[in-house]
């Protein structure tokens, strides 16, 4: 123990390993470049920011009296509520016994793994909180590469090779996370994919934590479908307000536990340490979420509203990477892409970048643009691999956010949303190009000092998207200052409170 924690002792589960420091970090800079007056493009946070649904706002104002403790699992009406969500949504036949409530799924995961085998099998990439949350528990990890040429999807003869490799030192793990819509890549896997899934955790007796935050954030090219479809007997879906009602901050998630004595178990498990550790969800939150839960036609359309502004900024970003030649997966779903920079390996060790996190630094020192190194993700730093988030950008402060609902139900043409609101996304667009013929270029200054960006227009960007040969307009090059958005940029976001990355 080093002296400076004299005369306190830490657990070692809290010290040992755990390195918070990447995000941490990034966030702390952002802050001071913030309060410096200086600009930057947030990329790196991954938090929905459109405004409460005004049903579920008042529910919530119209609750504010419930005070008392609730059943560690959920009051009844709500888990009836969720099952019938589940059922119309996505056509899954659950009874309301099957669903447990707790503070974001990301409690009920750590529940779960505390409840369940030893050691446990993670996509890489996959999601910044698995791996510690597994390193707490002290349980080793089996990770399974996906590969950007399989649209990092997990394939089932790599999962597994790997698991025969592993089997003589660990024996079989019992835990499998699956994540579609994909956090870092933004990928979904297909139908026959989850099947082929299914079909190999059946036979190798895998419980399947299915986290399925993002399911109702989709772009419409690929539908969502549960693991819990085809393997109901060995499957936990997770799922929350978080993340398609932007109520990150309420702390509201669901389990949906298996039918029979293994669901049974976990029930019981996860009613023991939601009793020991965090008793219920708050009560207000319960009883509006069963407005958010209760299929209205104004909240199913505000969730459809928000979630193709997700899809319309997210295929921006993307398009733009593409544009500029650098390589990405196209996303499906959640509002992430996850590039590459590997290809400019050698100009960028030029510049002293060897890593995703020297390049995160780089980036955000160079370019003002904020970034999550890869490595955060679990992919290796030496693929040059960044997670950019749409969902901040342009929705720095609740009144922006507010207004881009506004604008958007007012002229949903997606053209005009990205030229009139869209200012900060195109400019963090453009400068990924700048960047990039910068290190092609070599030597040279980068250009954004300038006021000649090349901003894609949507069009052109959803020509990339979809391949469609030619057509592409050419128009949106505005100035940089002709932008109303852009003046008061040093003020924006950095008013916001939250410093928390693992979003
Ligand atoms: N799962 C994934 C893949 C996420 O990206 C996030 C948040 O970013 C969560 C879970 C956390 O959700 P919650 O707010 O329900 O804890």
């Amino acid at each position: 123990m080093p002296d400076r924690f004299r005369p306190f002792r830490f657990s070692r589960a809290g010290l040992r390993g755990l390195n918070a420091s990447t995000t941490l970090s990034l966030n702390e800079q952002v802050h001071q470049m913030w309060e410096a007056g200086r600009e930057v493009y947030h990329l790196g946070f991954g938090e929905s920011r459109f405004p409460v649904h005004p049903k579920i706002a008042d529910a919530l104002r119209a609750n504010v009296h419930q005070r008392s403790y609730l059943p560690a699992h959920g009051i009844q009406k709500l888990r009836e509520t969720i099952a019938q969500f589940y059922q119309r949504k996505f056509q899954m036949a659950i009874s309301p016994s099957q669903v447990v409530i707790g503070p974001g799924s990301k409690s009920l995961l750590y529940a779960l793994l505390l409840s369940l085998g030893e050691e446990i099998i993670l996509p890489q990439p996959s999601w910044v909180s698995y791996a510690p949350q597994a390193h707490l528990l002290g349980k080793p990890v089996l990770w399974v590469p996906m590969r950007p040429e399989h649209d990092y999807h997990l394939e089932v003869d790599v999962l597994r090779q790997k698991m025969e490799e592993d089997k003589e030192e660990w024996g079989n793990p019992e835990v499998l996370i699956l994540n579609s819509p994909h956090n870092p890549t933004g990928t979904m896997l297909p139908h026959h994919k989850v099947q082929a899934l299914a079909d190999f955790a059946r036979e190798q007796e895998l419980m399947v934590l299915s986290d399925e935050i993002y399911a109702l954030i989709t772009y419409g090219q690929t539908s969502h479908v549960s693991i819990a479809q085809y393997y109901p007997e060995g499957t936990v879906v997770l799922g929350g307000l978080s993340k398609h009602l932007s109520l990150g901050g309420w702390r509201f998630g669901l389990a949906i536990l298996p039918l029979g004595r293994s669901g049974e178990a976990l029930q019981r498990a996860i009613r023991t340490i939601a009793g020991s550790i965090w008793s219920c969800v708050t009560a207000p939150v319960q009883y509006a979420a069963i407005v958010a839960y209760s299929n209205d036609p104004d909240v199913d359309q505000f969730v459809d509203l928000c979630t193709r502004m997700h899809s319309i900024r997210t295929r921006y970003l993307y398009a733009g990477l593409v544009e500029a030649g650098i390589p990405c997966v196209e996303p499906k779903g959640a509002f992430y892409v996850f590039p590459s920079f590997k290809k400019w390996q050698k100009a960028l060790a030029e510049r002293d970048v060897y890593t995703c996190h020297d390049l995160a630094a780089y980036l955000l020192e160079k370019y003002e643009l904020a970034t999550l190194p890869g490595a955060g993700f679990g992919s290796s730093p030496e693929d040059l691999c960044l997670r950019l988030s749409s969902s901040y950008l342009d929705a720095g402060t609740d009144e922006k956010s507010a207004a881009l609902v506004e604008a958007f139900q007012e002229n949903p043409d997606p053209e005009h949303f990205i030229q009139a609101y869209h200012p900060r996304l195109r400019v963090a667009t453009s400068r990924f190009a700048d960047f990039v013929a910068d290190l092609e270029r070599d030597g040279r200054r980068p250009t954004f000092e300038g006021v000649d960006h090349k901003f894609l227009t949507l069009r052109q960007a959803q020509n990339i998207m979809y391949k469609s040969p030619g057509g592409a307009s050419s128009r949106g090059v505005e100035s940089a200052e002709t932008l109303p958005y852009l003046s008061d940029t040093a003020t924006e976001d950095s008013e916001e409170t939250h410093h928390n990355t693992f979003e």
